[in-house]
């Protein structure tokens, strides 16, 4: 359902609310907030409200600091743990420059235009992620740990699973806000969650994504616990992903399916597909944008780490899961929760849409067990790999006009700027592997 600024005025006074925040996130996908009051629902919502964008790491200069939010009224949503009376609301907002144009470092905006691009050629993406994360108890400082909640050590005598208490919590919040889950389990490592939420148009999809991961940190806080989307925070047991599974529709009607071909897949969806693969490694700095992130990118914890495509099998980058008609769907299963989502899906969108406009053929699918395979066998398939660092997938968007391009020029130096800097500091410090490998040895 459309909202318009007036049903957003309605709605906030007849739901008692006292407070809005206005979101965006900077370009690392970080959820940020401007609180007003009621009394300026009306001005905010008219797009007249200023702040200073300079304080926002990788957000803007000094001299260009002036920015204006214009609130989405669709994305109105009252939050359920905060008192009915005094309320308190959000709105996520595009950002503008004073002079009326988008600012080029709004990442909602950068997603928006690759979705123009695609509706201009007939089309709207619809996604459904897969958020995996892990629930940690907090030490008695209130500090996050890596003791799990069904592995807790002394915390052992817990009468009850507070990781499962918090996840039912967790899923009834996010129906009160609009979300509809289709699923929520328990993931394969200890203390590792899952929940599912329906598909919908990727904008969409994008807030609902942001707006997750801030609710399920604060819901777990509730439960003394600490919710981390952090893509391996153990060593030697699964990461988390966020597997986005994704469907062009035209007219109505999905436009990845075709029941003439003996995968039921149509000749756009093999576009889309070779596209995807053919800018896998280029995109995987902004769809795993983190040190941490190549840490899950490894063999041997169902995550992805060769560019390879199948119809059954569940260790290639992507998958076509089982359902067809208007279920029918591609599922890239490298992204990861830390990226910015919508950032992670304007360059999935380019990515598949370059294959469309220049009609690529995906290479065959590999039905095999590809870990199993060596290299030559790997080679003699043209199965390539995910970059293996954030330093190796950076030189690949540094030579990648089509995604850069996805991410405009302000986000894409900014973005690249910013993570050079945290690769350099990372490559500088000395980690406790290299202490235990060498201290005693030289
Ligand atoms: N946790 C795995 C990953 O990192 C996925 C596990 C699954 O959902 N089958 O992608
Ligand atoms: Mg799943
Ligand atoms: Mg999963
Ligand atoms: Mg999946």
């Amino acid at each position: 359902m459309m909202m318009t600024n007036d049903d957003v005025l309605r709605e906030a006074q007849e739901k008692g609310v006292k407070f809005i925040r206005l979101q965006f996130t900077d370009i690392f996908g970080i959820l940020k907030n401007v609180a007003i009051t009621i009394e300026q629902l009306e001005k905010a919502l008219d797009g007249q409200l200023m702040f200073d964008g300079s304080s926002i790491e990788g957000f803007a200069r000094i001299e260009e600091s002036d920015m204006y939010l214009r609130p989405d009224p669709n994305t109105f949503v009252v939050f359920p743990w905060r008192p009915k009376e005094g309320g308190v609301a959000r709105l996520i907002c595009d950002v503008y420059n004073p002079d009326g144009s988008s600012f080029g470092g709004c990442p909602r905006s950068a997603l928006r235009n690759v979705l123009k691009e695609a509706s201009d050629l007939g089309y709207t993406l619809n996604v459904g992620p897969e958020l995996e994360f892990f629930l940690f108890h907090t030490d008695p400082e209130g500090r996050p740990t890596t003791v799990t909640h069904d592995k807790a050590g002394y915390f052992d005598l817990t009468p009850v699973d507070l990781g499962e208490n918090a996840r039912r919590d967790m899923v009834l919040t996010l129906e009160q806000m609009g979300y509809e889950i289709e699923a929520s389990h328990h993931e394969v490592a200890p203390g590792q969650h899952e929940i599912d939420f329906k598909y919908s148009d990727a904008l969409d999809i994008a807030d609902k994504i942001a707006t997750f991961r801030f609710v399920v940190r604060t819901i777990a806080q509730h439960h003394g616990l600490h919710a981390t989307f952090m893509p391996k925070p153990i060593f030697g047991i699964n990461g988390s992903g966020m597997h986005s599974n994704q469907s062009l529709f035209k007219d109505g009607k999905n436009a990845f399916y075709d029941p003439n071909d003996s995968l039921g897949l149509s000749e756009i969806a093999y576009y889309y597909i070779a596209g995807l693969m053919k800018h896998a490694r280029s995109f995987t700095a902004i769809t795993n944008p983190t040190i941490n992130s190549f840490k899950r990118l490894v063999p041997g914890y169902e995550a992805p780490c060769y560019i390879a495509w199948s119809g059954r099998n569940r260790s290639p980058l992507i998958r076509i899961p089982a359902k067809r008609g208007s279920s029918t769907r591609i599922e890239l299963r490298s992204p990861d929760p830390s990226c910015n989502p919508y950032l992670a899906l304007a360059v999935q969108l380019k990515a598949g849409l370059d294959g469309i406009k220049n009609k690529l053929t995906p290479p065959s699918a590999v039905d095999l067990n590809i870990y199993a395979m060596t290299e030559e066998e790997r080679a003699k398939l043209n199965i390539g790999s995910l970059p293996g660092s954030l330093k190796e997938a950076l030189d690949e968007l540094a030579q990648a006009p089509v995604i850069q391009e996805a991410l405009g020029s302000h986000i894409y130096h900014r973005f690249f700027e910013a993570k050079m800097e945290e690769w350099d500091s990372f490559r500088v410090s000395v980690s406790q592997w290299e202490l235990d490998r060498y201290l005693a040895l030289y």
